[in-house]
């Protein structure tokens, strides 16, 4: 059978996952969600969905009764994913949201509840989580190739455009980089070590209040620590390019991916010699493997859920509560 998946927010992103899912197996799409009638028309027409399946933000409650449709996937401004779950989950639909999740973590359970009390399931875009040499450098830690994880560094960023876009606006984007891009340092930190952290310390610098206005954080330097002592060092920056890279070291050997975390190939190497995994679309493989979670109940090696995505919606907090006070946060993310 195939996940028949609704598209809300056709925006970039939205525009980079219809043209992938076009080469699923699992995965279709049936269903568009806009506030512009004209994309309404000219991607219904481009991906085959039919008028009746289209539908704007007023007026989308009614995909309840839409029996082509089992999934919405949330592919707007940040600060809209809470609402925007909610009422899916209301209409009886599984939630795929992008990252972040929701811009902090009342507003992340909230969506979590709502959807368990709909009976739907909720699951969040991290695509790097299905990433074949991702996957590889996480079946080497399980295997102790690198034997005890002593240290991990996350650098995500890049050198943020037009001053006017929704990722610098406070009230659509919950944050500034570390909602954006600082987040793929803290999930990489998470699923590389394999542990969730216990403490958060972080520093905050701003060169620029003019473009970063109050709330919109430019860079952002954070540091986790693990239960097993291992350490995490992190920067997270709108304002510095060529920042994709992981690495990480054991007692015994380490891994780089460099990118880590783009749209082309993922590259890396460990102390074994280059990861030499084919590269395919991620939001291909993440697409088919959420038909698998969603619809025969499969268990993703690195979970997708909505409780992964709170996870770093708690670290996120603690890292802006940090950075305020400079002091340390202490987490406990696990029930
Ligand atoms: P975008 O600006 O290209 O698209 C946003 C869409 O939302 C547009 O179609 C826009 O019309 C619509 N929208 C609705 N209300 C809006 C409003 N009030 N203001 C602005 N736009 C509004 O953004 P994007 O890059 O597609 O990002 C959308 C989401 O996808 C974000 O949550 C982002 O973090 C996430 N994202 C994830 C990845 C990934 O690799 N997983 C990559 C890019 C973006």
């Amino acid at each position: 059978t195939t996940l028949r998946v609704a598209l809300m927010g056709l925006g970039s992103y939205a525009a980079r996952v219809a043209e992938a899912m076009q080469s699923c197996k699992r995965a279709k799409v049936t269903g568009l969600i806009s506030g512009t009638p004209s994309k309404l028309q000219e991607w219904g027409t481009k991906y085959g969905v039919p008028e009746k399946s289209r539908y704007n933000y007023d007026n989308f409650d009614r995909i309840k009764d839409d029996a082509d449709i089992d999934a919405v996937y949330i592919i707007t401004p940040n600060a809209q994913h809470r609402d925007q779950a909610i009422r899916v989950a209301k209409a009886g639909k599984h939630v795929i949201c992008e990252k972040p999740m929701a811009v902090n973590a009342k507003e992340g359970q909230e969506m979590l509840d709502a959807c368990a009390e709909a009976g739907v399931k909720l699951l969040v875009g991290y695509r790097l989580h299905f990433e074949p040499k991702t996957l590889e450098v996480i079946r080497m830690r399980n295997a102790g190739d690198f034997g005890n994880i002593l240290f991990f560094q996350g650098l995500s960023g890049f050198r943020i455009g037009d001053p006017s876009q929704w990722r610098l606006d406070k009230a659509l984007a919950g944050g500034g980089s570390l909602m954006d891009i600082g987040i793929y340092a803290i999930n990489g930190a998470r699923y590389m070590v394999g542990e969730d952290p216990v403490w958060v310390t972080a520093q905050q610098t701003k060169t620029d209040p003019v473009k970063f206005k109050e709330g919109v954080d430019e860079t952002i330097q954070f540091q986790l620590g693990f239960p097993s002592g291992a350490v995490a060092s992190c920067l997270s920056t709108y304002q510095m390019n060529h920042l994709d890279r992981f690495f990480m070291t054991g007692e015994r050997g380490f891994a780089e991916l460099r990118p880590a975390t783009g749209y082309g190939p993922i590259q890396g190497r460990t102390h074994k010699g280059e990861l030499t995994q084919p590269h395919a679309m991620h939001q291909t493989i993440q697409m088919d493997e959420m038909a698998g979670i969603l619809l025969d109940g499969n268990t993703p090696v690195v979970p997708v859920d909505g409780e992964e995505g709170l996870k770093d919606l708690k670290i996120i907090d603690a890292i802006y509560a940090a950075s305020e006070t400079g002091g340390r946060r202490q987490l406990r993310l696990s029930k």
